[in-house]
């Protein structure tokens, strides 16, 4: 997430016609290529037992609209969707496929924007949305602790995954079970919860030990209120701490947080 904006995702973009055709087109093009990478599968039954998810990168890599954009940027200037990208491109791996498990995968470099992501998910109305990003602090904090220097040890504050679900989406409860799945699995491999938001931003965190926040307004995510299923926001770590960055671009770091993410769903699903 982009903190230095902050909550830009529930600024609501301007219609015109233009805009209209542009989404709707880009929908008839979504449907066709999903249809491509997951073709439907025949019979009631088989229909009934397939769990779908809808999991994207947060941001887009080339910002059409003024409500999109690359991302926060990391400690050594990478864009965060670059980051996003590279843990959801897990989920288009065969080893992530499960008989009754089908992700709907989407990248940041397909330049969805986010009311076109939301409205696509509303039309395949996924078991579970789940949205990919990685964080960031406050323009002020950052500053100080960049003057400072990679030592300084205002980075001990910024740092850790964060889970967001919001009273206000359809399905609180199960977004928020969703979330503590995901939680407990990050935990157990070592992962740090995110505090800066609760004791820097006074975002309202529900969970201070699995660091898990209830986005509510004024911090309320487009997202969350929008789509028509449980969905939950993973802030998969904080990319603005140059430590952290250094973990986070590490190939067994990436994997291990996509894996917790599956075993989450697997659980979920009743599936373990
Ligand atoms: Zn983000």
């Amino acid at each position: 997430m982009n903190q230095g904006k902050k909550y830009y995702h529930s600024v609501f973009v301007v219609h015109s016609a233009f805009v209209d055709c542009v989404r709707t087109l880009f929908l008839f093009i979504l449907t066709g290529v999903f249809q491509i990478y997951f073709p439907t599968q025949c019979g009631a039954e088989t229909m009934e037992s397939v769990n779908t998810v809808f999991i994207c990168s947060g941001h887009v890599k080339e910002p059409a609209s003024k409500i999109d954009h690359k991302g926060a940027k990391s400690f050594s200037g990478k864009w965060e969707y670059e980051f996003n990208d590279d843990i959801v491109q897990y989920f288009e791996d065969e080893s992530f496929r499960k008989n009754d498990i089908q992700y709907y995968v989407l990248k940041a470099a397909g330049n969805i924007g986010l009311k076109e992501r939301v409205e696509y998910a509303n039309t395949i109305v996924p078991d579970l949305y789940l949205e990919i990003h990685h964080d960031s602090a406050q323009e002020s904090d950052i500053k100080k602790a960049m003057n400072e220097g990679e030592n300084s040890i205002l980075w001990n504050e910024i740092q850790g995954f964060s889970l967001h679900y919001s009273e206000q989406n359809c399905c609180p409860e199960r977004s928020k079970a969703f979330a503590q799945m995901v939680a407990d699995e990050l935990l157990k491999h070592g992962f740090t919860p995110n505090l800066y938001h609760a004791n820097i931003e006074n975002m309202q965190c529900v969970d201070r030990k699995r660091g898990i926040y209830n986005r509510i307004p004024p911090m309320g995510l487009y997202v969350l209120y929008n789509v028509k299923n449980p969905a939950v926001v993973i802030e998969c770590g904080t990319i603005i701490n140059p430590h952290e960055e250094k973990f986070l671009t590490n190939n067994d770091t990436r994997k291990k947080i996509a894996e917790a993410i599956h075993r989450s769903v697997m659980q979920y699903f009743g599936n373990n």
